[in-house]
C-alpha cells in the first residue's frame, strides 16, 4: 500500500475494553440460581415424604400394641392422604416443572407443598394427643425447612397460620367440639399444660423462622455472589480463548502472506546463483527489477504489520496531543493526496456538512492521519478505469465528528463487505484493478477508530461505489491518560 503522510510510532487498540453486560435484574440472578437448588430440594421433600407415609403407616398398625388405641384406622387414613398427595408433587416436580422452567411455579409449589404438609401434620396431631402429642415438634422442623426453600415474608404469614391454627385445635378439643384423643390410654392433658404446650409452640415457630432465615440469608447472597464471580470468570475465560484463536489465526495469516512473496525472491535468486541468468544481461536485469518489487511489497506489509501491532499495545505511550483539529488533520491530507487523485483521473471534493471546527479532546494525530488517508488513498485506488469522484465529508455535532469518505468506484461485493475490515482480506474485484495491496488498511482504520473511542462503519455496491464513515467522540480521553 502507499505510504502515508506522517510517523508513527506508537500505539494501541481499545478492542474489547468495553464492559459487558452481565444479566439480568438480582431478582432475576436470584431465580435463576434458585430455581435448580429449589427443584432437587422439593424432590428431596419427596423422598422424605414417603418415609413419613410409611412412619404413619406403621404407627396405625403398631399403635395399639403400644397403648394408643386411637390411632388406628385414622393415621392410615392420613398416611394414605401424604402418599397420594405425594405422588402428584413428584409428578408435577418430574414432568411439569423442570428446574428450567419458572422459578414463581417452583415457589408456588413450594408454598402449596408446606400447607399440605402441615394440614396432614395437624391432623397426626389431633389423632395422636392434641397439645400433648409427641409429633407436635415436627411443626417446627417444618418451619425451619420452608424458611429455606420459601422467602421469610411468607414463612411469617405461615407461623402466624400454625399458631393460629395450633390454638383453634386445642381450643376446639378442650371445648370438646372435636374429641380429645388421648396420648396413650388412659392419659389427659390439661389446659395449663396445654397453654403451655401453645405458647412454646408459638415462640419456637417464629424463633426458628427467624434463625433459619439469618443464617440462610448470609449463604443465599454468597451463593449469588459466587454465582456472579463465577459467570465473570467463565467469561474472561472465553475472551481469553478468542483472543488466543484470533492471534494464532493472525500469525498464520501473516506468515503466509509474507512466504509467496520471499519464495519468489528465493527462486529468482536461486537462477541468478545457479548461473542460467547473467545479472548484467537484459534478461537478468528484469528479474532483479522484479525481484526489488517483491521486496518493496514485503516491507510494506512487514510495515503494517508493525503499525498494527503499536496501535494494539498501549496508547499511554502513543504521542498523543489535546485539542487536535480534525479539520486540520483533513486539510493536510487533501495536500498531500491531491496528485496522486490527479494522476488517477479522480476528482477529490472536500465538503463541510457545517461551519466550525472538530477539535478532539485528546488524539494520537499520526493515527488519524494514517487513517483518513487510508480511506481516501482506498477511494482514489479503488475508483473506475476512467477515475471518478471522491467526495470527503466532515459533520459536528455537539458530541461527536463524523469523517464520510464516499466514492463512485468499484464497490466491494456484498458477501465481503464485513470480511474486509479484517486483516489480508482482499475483494477479488479489487486485486484486478489494483494488483497491489496489504489488505491491512482497513484493520488499521479500525483500529485507530476504537482507540479514539469511535467506531467505523462501511456501505457499498458493487459496481456502484462505497462510503465508509468514521464517528469519533469529541470528548473522549482514554481512563489511562485522565489518571495521569
Ligand atoms: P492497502 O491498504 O495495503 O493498500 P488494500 O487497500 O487492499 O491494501 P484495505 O485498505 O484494508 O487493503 O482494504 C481491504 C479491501 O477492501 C480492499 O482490498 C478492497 O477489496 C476493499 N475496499 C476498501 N476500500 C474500498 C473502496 N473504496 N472501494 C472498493 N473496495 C474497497
Ligand atoms: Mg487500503
Amino acid at each position: 500500500m502507499t505510504e502515508p503522510t506522517g510517523t508513527r510510532n506508537h500505539s494501541q487498540g481499545a478492542a474489547g475494553s468495553g464492559t459487558r453486560h452481565r444479566g439480568g435484574s438480582k431478582r432475576d440472578r436470584f431465580s435463576y440460581i434458585f430455581a435448580w437448588e429449589l427443584h432437587e430440594r422439593l424432590l428431596w421433600f419427596c423422598k422424605l415424604r414417603w418415609l413419613a407415609a410409611a412412619g404413619l403407616a406403621l404407627a396405625s398398625v403398631l399403635g395399639p400394641y403400644f397403648s394408643m388405641p386411637s390411632t388406628y384406622p385414622s393415621l392410615a387414613v392420613v398416611a394414605a392422604l401424604v402418599a397420594i398427595y405425594n405422588l402428584i408433587f413428584v409428578h408435577v416436580l418430574r414432568e411439569r416443572l423442570g428446574p428450567e422452567k419458572d422459578y414463581a411455579a417452583l415457589r408456588g409449589l413450594a408454598i402449596l407443598q408446606m400447607v399440605t404438609d402441615l394440614a396432614a401434620l395437624f391432623f397426626t396431631v389431633h389423632f395422636t394427643g392434641g397439645c400433648a402429642s409427641p409429633v407436635l415438634p415436627f411443626v417446627v422442623f417444618h418451619m425451619a425447612i420452608g424458611t429455606i426453600m420459601i422467602e421469610t415474608r411468607i414463612m411469617y404469614a405461615l407461623a402466624f397460620a400454625v399458631s393460629g391454627a395450633a390454638a383453634s385445635l386445642f381450643t376446639l378439643e378442650h371445648l370438646g367440639v372435636l374429641a380429645q384423643i388421648p396420648t396413650v390410654a388412659g392419659g389427659q392433658s390439661t389446659v395449663g399444660s396445654c397453654v403451655l404446650s401453645m405458647a412454646m409452640l408459638v415462640v419456637l415457630v417464629f424463633g426458628v423462622v427467624y434463625l433459619t432465615h439469618s443464617v440462610t440469608g448470609r449463604f443465599k447472597e454468597r451463593n449469588i455472589e459466587l454465582h456472579n464471580t463465577t459467570t465473570e470468570l467463565q467469561h474472561a475465560l472465553e475472551e481469553q480463548e478468542q483472543l488466543e484463536r484470533r492471534k494464532s489465526h493472525y500469525m498464520r495469516i501473516s506468515a503466509h502472506q509474507l512466504r509467496s512473496p520471499l519464495g519468489t525472491i528465493k527462486t529468482s535468486i536461486q537462477v541468478l546463483i545457479d548461473g542460467y541468468l547473467d545479472p548484467g544481461s537484459p534478461d537478468g536485469h528484469r528479474l532483479l527489477e522484479g525481484t526489488a518489487a517483491r521486496v518493496d511489497s514485503l516491507l510494506a506489509i512487514v510495515n503494517d504489520l508493525l503499525e498494527l501491532a503499536k496501535m494494539r499495545e498501549g496508547r499511554a505511550r502513543a504521542p498523543w496531543a489535546r485539542e487536535v483539529s480534525v479539520n486540520q488533520i483533513l486539510a493536510d491530507i487533501f495536500d498531500a493526496v491531491d496528485p496522486y487523485a490527479r494522476e488517477a483521473n479522480v476528482e477529490l471534493v472536500p465538503h463541510f456538512i457545517n461551519e466550525g471546527a472538530a477539535v478532539l479532546d485528546w488524539a494520537v494525530p499520526p493515527d488519524l492521519v494514517y487513517a483518513f488517508e487510508n480511506l481516501i488513498h482506498n477511494a482514489i485506488k479503488y475508483s473506475k478505469p476512467g477515475g471518478g469522484t471522491v467526495t470527503v465529508a466532515l459533520g459536528i455535532d455537539r458530541t461527536h465528528a463524523m469523517v464520510v469518505v464516499a466514492d463512485n468506484g468499484i464497490g466491494i461485493p456484498a458477501a465481503l463487505q464485513e470480511d474486509v475490515f479484517l486483516e489480508f482480506v482482499r475483494a477479488p474485484n479489487a486485486k484486478h484493478v489494483q494488483a497491489e495491496g496489504t489488505g491491512l488498511g482497513l484493520s488499521i482504520v479500525r483500529e485507530a477508530a476504537q482507540m479514539h473511542g469511535g467506531k467505523v462503519s462501511l456501505e457499498s455496491v458493487e459496481g456502484l461505489g462505497t462510503t465508509v464513515t468514521v464517528v469519533l467522540p469529541l470528548h473522549h480521553t482514554p481512563p489511562e491518560i485522565i489518571d495521569r
